[in-house]
């Protein structure tokens, strides 16, 4: 039976998956809701049933599905998130975001946060959670993101208003104290040079513009009206767009001050801008 993992581990390998026997345990762990140390020491019942689901899951990571589409769910920050095709997997480096916003607001922080482009919600759900007293909406322009951000936010009990519409189209002006957003950075010119694995993430969520940064100034205009005096706006960004967004945000917008936080290697990877 250990030969049909390394079997599997072997074709997954071939197919360009480089961390391949963990991988199929992982996956048989989150699938089949199995502990992960029985897994890795072979402590269970290989059903054929299982072997099928293993087949089709190699199968499906050799055209570069993503592997949480496959077990249909991801962690952010600690929590489980629903995901399919129609979200973005939530990435460890967007928890970089919220442990800056929390570690920032008081724990009884009580104003209104909204979570723009909110795909799984797992930003706004995190919030929600963790910070009780406030109010939070999360906005996206897709239908069906929208549709497994409160199926994820069900599940978590958490009290978030969602709403379906584009960037901050629908939001009257200070309505927020924080806006927050991952937004779509990466630019059309760099398709060529992502892994085949992202390429299969929601293109909406992934492109923004020909350079990348084109959706995050817009985002930044309508953001910077809607967000409150001395309220705040923090983003994702790409690890190379720092001197357009500084340049934007020092001649385009108003009023701001501007930072930028790094990430664990050493990127520029979130903005920090005050509605000065
Ligand atoms: N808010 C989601 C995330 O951070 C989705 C972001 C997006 O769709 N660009 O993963």
């Amino acid at each position: 039976m250990k030969k049909n993992f390394l079997k599997y581990a072997e074709i997954l390998k071939k197919n360009g998956i480089k961390k391949s026997l963990s991988e199929i345990q992982r996956f048989v762990s989150d699938y089949f809701d199995i502990p992960l140390p029985k897994v890795i020491a072979f402590d269970f019942d290989f059903s054929e049933k299982m072997e099928k689901k293993l087949q089709e899951f190699c199968l499906k990571r050799g055209e570069g599905i993503p592997f949480s589409y496959l077990t249909g769910f991801a962690y952010f920050y600690g929590r489980k998130f629903f995901v399919d095709e129609s979200v973005l997997v939530p990435r460890p480096e967007t928890e970089h975001i919220v442990e800056f916003v929390l570690k920032k607001l008081p724990w009884d922080f009580k104003g209104r946060i909204l979570d723009c482009c909110t795909g799984s919600g797992n930003i706004a759900i995190t919030f929600a959670k963790e910070l009780k007293n406030a109010e939070v909406f999360a906005s996206d322009i897709s239908k069906n993101a929208v549709k497994v951000a409160k199926r994820n936010s069900l599940y978590h009990n958490a009290d978030v208003s969602f709403i379906l519409c584009d960037k901050l189209d629908c939001f009257k002006p200070r309505s927020f104290d924080l806006i927050v957003a991952n937004p779509p950075y990466i630019g059309f010119l760099e398709k060529d040079f992502l892994e085949k694995e992202v390429l299969n993430e929601p293109h909406i969520a992934l492109f923004g513009g020909e350079k990348g940064y084109e959706f995050l100034e817009d985002f930044l205009r309508q953001a910077i009206l809607c967000v409150k005096e001395k309220g705040l706006i923090i983003f994702e960004m790409g690890y190379n767009q720092i001197d357009d967004v500084r340049f934007f945000a020092n001649n385009v917008l108003e009023n701001v001050k501007i930072r930028f936080l790094k990430d664990l290697n050493g990127y520029f990877r979130v903005g920090v801008i005050e509605n000065a």
